[in-house]
């Protein structure tokens, strides 16, 4: 992911290499090749445009570093200006300081939501703490067996007190809603110091899987509720993550299959588009495929 447009933009400053002093038309030039390289990696057009003019503005403007040459220059802004639409500094999971911390889980089907909820209860469980995985998604075929694998996987308990939908031929039955409260007094009962809520999602955005996904938060007032979306969705990615902040004001976006080779811009505009600060990258299929997300490290990578 990102590798085409972090070649863009390294051969852009390749070009500025060895100039003394950079002129109008040059920052011009350079400013033109990054539009072009994040507008091609599907970055969104109104963050293509913000971005390119803050790094004209702060290029023109000379604020850098008279120690820097012109074209370290041109690169500290752009990574300054990269870790700014990703989202700024790090943010970590918000922890309750009264009863468990309750995370729930939103996004649409195939987004891999089930499969975050085994990495991320995997991720926590590794740091000493004891996460509850609760099965809400009865929409779904197999989505409450699914969870119950990637549980074992993980070694975490599962709370599925529903089959939810087995086959397609079957009619979704029991309520998600009372699924995900009695996973929470649940893990209050056990103790368990975080409980993680995957819910339903649908092929596309739609009023019901709103709905329920808004009953769900009200019912349990979560401490996050993290949008899950698929990096590889390209331009769709931003008309998605906009109709889920509007429908369930999410609290902070990972990325999944960032091992894919999808452009990846879209992905890197949903932070800027709703505001809200990605903080997990999903990479695979495995429990451990997993990272914090660290805006820094990331414009550092792309710029490397
Ligand atoms: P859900 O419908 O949102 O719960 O999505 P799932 O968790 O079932 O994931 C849908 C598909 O994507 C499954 O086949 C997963 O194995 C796969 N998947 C999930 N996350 C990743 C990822 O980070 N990388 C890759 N390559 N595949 C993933």
């Amino acid at each position: 992911m990102f590798n085409s447009l972090s070649d863009r933009l390294t051969n852009t400053f390749k070009n500025l290499r060895g100039k003394g002093r950079l002129t109008e038309a040059d920052i011009d030039a350079t400013v033109r090749e990054i539009r072009r390289a994040l507008l091609d990696a599907d970055v969104a057009v109104p963050v293509v445009r913000e971005f390119a003019a803050a790094v004209k503005e702060r290029a023109l403007g000379q604020e850098v570093s008279e120690a820097l040459n012109p074209s370290q220059q041109i690169v500290k802004i752009v990574n300054e200006e990269l870790k700014g639409i990703l989202g700024g500094e790090t943010r970590r999971i918000r922890m309750s300081k009264t009863g468990p911390t309750i995370i729930m889980l939103a996004g649409l089907q195939g987004a891999g939501k089930t499969t975050l909820a085994g990495k991320l209860s995997y991720w926590l469980k590794s740091q000493g703490h004891t996460p509850l995985l609760v099965a809400s998604d009865l929409q779904r075929p197999n989505a409450v067996n699914q969870l119950k694998v990637v549980g074992e996987r993980a070694g975490v308990r599962v709370f599925a007190p529903h089959p939810g939908v087995t086959s397609e031929f079957d009619t979704p039955t029991g309520n998600p809603v009372q699924v995900a409260q009695d996973g929470v007094n649940e893990a209050r009962a056990k103790l368990h110091d975080v409980v993680i809520v995957d819910t339903a999602g649908r092929l596309g955005v739609d009023a019901e899987l709103m709905q329920q996904a808004r009953d769900i938060r009200d019912a349990i007032e979560p401490n996050e509720v993290l949008f899950v979306i698929d990096a590889m969705i390209g331009q769709d990615a931003v008309n998605t993550a906009l109709a889920f902040n509007e429908g369930v004001d999410f609290t902070g976006v990972v990325l999944s299959k960032l091992d894919g080779d999808a452009r990846g811009g879209a992905a890197l505009s949903v932070a800027s588009v709703t505001g809200k600060p990605i903080m997990f990258a999903s990479t695979g299929e495995g429990v451990k495929d997993f990272e914090q997300f660290h805006p820094d490290r990331m414009a550092s990578r792309i710029l490397d």
